[in-house]
């Protein structure tokens, strides 16, 4: 068998290039580059229920030794180094989750609504792509208040987009970011979420407020999972004899917190209770072999969790679906 190197690669494309300039092989017009990415949706079931993940888009956040409080800088390096991530780029996508229960479509947080980073924003063209018009979703729950969550819920004017959806979020979150008192009190650096909070809720009717633990819709259950933020909510949905966790932020980028359960993110305002629920939530879904969903992982943010060690996991990607 020949050794195919780098270089016996090259020569060979090359030599089918020449071979193809010359005309001794079939030669087609140039089609126009697309320039620009396929839409961005992916459907699967779960029991009865067809569920769609679509896809916002990816911050890619500088991040530095700072950021993960409780591990060496160098392992974090070697985190990111070991999938393949830029060096001090940390890579967040943004995915949120639509459940058709048959009766109704329930959104389960909304995305960034533009407003975040310049290479995040396209949630309303993948919904349209998904065939989804904002005027059929009955209901919008809420995992928590940070902006990559919310803000999708107006536009860039400050227009509702789904002006038909019931909103409920987790008390707790409500509780904390409402409170004036909070805000006063928060460093500088906070003060812009509490503003942002104010700015997409205070002139909606009817906010409809849960306690995490109850059931939202039928199948579809919030579990409290706080730490992130003070009234961080999962999800767990279910239909027929199927059920999968819809994690929220309980993990950010997998690479990173899904392999190192213990690390506290920046994001995380209680790093230890963050990381005490999502060990809970990731062994619940290792043990239980559940589908799961993560608002960052990387797209379509579903797979299983596996166990790597006593303290440890793994996301194990799920593959693309080519049929419902
Ligand atoms: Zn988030």
């Amino acid at each position: 068998m020949t050794e195919l190197t780098r270089r016996s690669l090259f020569a060979g494309s090359a030599a089918a290039a020449a071979a193809t300039a010359l005309g001794t092989m079939p030669s087609f017009a140039a089609a126009p580059a697309a320039g620009k990415q396929a839409p961005a949706f992916y459907r699967f079931k779960l029991g009865s229920y067809e569920l769609t993940a679509i896809h916002d888009g990816v911050w890619y956040r500088d991040i530095d030794a700072k950021f993960v409080g409780n591990a060496p800088w160098a392992a974090v390096q070697k985190a990111m180094a070991d999938a393949a991530m830029e060096p001090g780029k940390l890579q967040i996508p943004f995915t949120t989750l639509l459940v058709n229960t048959g009766s109704k479509l329930i959104l389960i947080d909304t995305a960034t609504g533009g407003q975040l980073a310049a290479t995040a924003g396209s949630f309303t063209a993948n919904l349209a792509a998904a065939g989804v018009d904002p005027k059929s979703v009955d209901t919008i729950l809420i995992s928590h208040f940070h902006p990559d969550h919310i803000n999708g819920i107006k536009d860039k004017e400050n227009k509702i987009v789904f002006p038909n959806a019931e909103i409920s979020v987790p008390e707790p979150e409500w509780a904390f970011w409402m409170d004036d008192a909070k805000m006063n009190a928060a460093p500088d650096g906070m003060k812009p979420a509490f503003r942002n909070v104010r700015r997409i809720f205070s002139d909606l009717k009817d906010v409809k407020r849960f306690e995490p633990g109850k059931e939202l819709a039928p199948g579809i259950t919030s579990i409290a999972a706080y730490g992130h933020t003070p009234g961080h909510t999962a999800f767990a949905i279910s239909s027929g004899n199927q059920s999968m966790l819809l994690l929220s932020d309980t993990t950010n980028n997998p690479w990173l917190f899904v392999r190192n359960p213990d690390w506290h993110a920046a994001f995380d305002m209680d790093g230890p209770m963050a990381a005490e629920n999502r060990k809970k939530l990731l062994d619940r879904a290792a043990v239980d072999r559940m589908i799961v969903q993560g608002y960052h992982f990387p797209f379509p943010a579903s797979g299983h969790i596996v166990k790597t060690s006593a303290t440890t996991y793994d996301l194990a990607p799920v593959l693309w679906q080519p049929s419902l």
